[in-house]
């Protein structure tokens, strides 16, 4: 059997790299998107392609014709999508205070966060259908890494949060539409993960994690957020269509 291809927006760095290893590991073919060139990301790409077959794809999932391409290469490369994560995200810009908040900083933290998976999920959607209606046995599988800014309010992050909260819904309404095809649909929630996107604020959760906010004492990791990913696209969690997987120990469990 030819192995599945999984897609993995900003598959080169942080969460999406935990997650490229992860599917490479087990056996998917991987294209691994993000904004850095071909160079930079050389070091990263020759290490997971020790694990397996995998493909580096340039582009700004925010820009229309950039994800035109990475459909496009992926298609052309592979023939078929099975699983697409995404996962590329970007915080809020220098963390301003919502008041500070400026409508560039708002638009592009939206574009990258929120329209762009819309428009990715769009794109590849119909590559699955296509799958599906000459393989009835396909079943495709669209995961999107959310945050649980989605549903905490960080003043200081405001644009993220709404960002996430858009992609909480919109997992639900592609969930919804895509169904009859036999795409699955799911939000992984991730808590506060060791990251280039967290390096800024480490002292800070440190000092949050150790006076326990998070049950489980210690930063989540991309190896965690790639497990739950894993579980999901082989569908080891069955009958969860439009279901967020919440990955962050313990963190927005209700306490008294
Ligand atoms: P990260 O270390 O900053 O990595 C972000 C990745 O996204 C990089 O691969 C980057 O590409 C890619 N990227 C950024 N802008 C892009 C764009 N316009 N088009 C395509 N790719 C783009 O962040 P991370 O912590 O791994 O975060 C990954 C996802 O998890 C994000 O959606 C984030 O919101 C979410 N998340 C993170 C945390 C956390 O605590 N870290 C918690 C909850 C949710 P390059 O590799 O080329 O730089």
């Amino acid at each position: 059997m030819t192995a599945p291809v999984a897609l993995v927006t900003g598959g080169a760095r942080g969460i999406g790299l935990g997650i490229s290893r992860r599917l490479l590991e087990d056996g998917y073919r991987v294209v691994a998107n993000g904004v850095r060139s071909a160079e930079e990301v050389e070091p990263v790409i020759a290490e997971l392609e020790a694990l397996g077959d995998v493909m580096y794809v340039r582009g700004d999932v925010g820009d229309a014709q950039a994800r035109d391409q990475l459909v496009t290469d992926t298609m052309a490369a592979f023939h078929r999508i099975d699983v697409l994560v995404n996962n590329a995200g970007i915080t809020s810009p220098g963390r301003n205070d919502m008041l500070a908040v400026n409508e560039a900083d708002f638009d592009t933290v939206m574009a990258v966060n929120l329209k762009g998976p819309f428009l990715l999920t769009q794109a590849v959607a119909r590559h699955m259908i296509d799958q599906h209606e000459t393989d009835s046995s396909f079943r495709g599988r669209i995961i999107n890494i959310s945050s649980i800014s989605a549903v905490l309010a960080s003043t200081n992050r405001a644009e993220y949060c709404i960002s996430k909260a858009g992609v909480s819904m919109a997992t639900k309404l592609w969930a919804s539409r895509l169904a009859e095809h036999d795409i699955d649909v799911y939000e992984v929630r991730p808590g506060v993960v060791k990251s280039d996107m967290t390096a800024g604020v480490t002292e800070k959760y440190d000092r949050l994690i150790e006076h326990g906010l998070t049950l489980d004492k210690r930063w989540g990791t991309p190896e965690d957020v790639g497990a739950a990913v894993s579980a999901l696209a082989a569908g080891r969690i069955p009958y969860a269509t439009g279901q967020v997987l919440t990955i962050d120990g313990g963190l927005t469990v209700p306490r008294l």
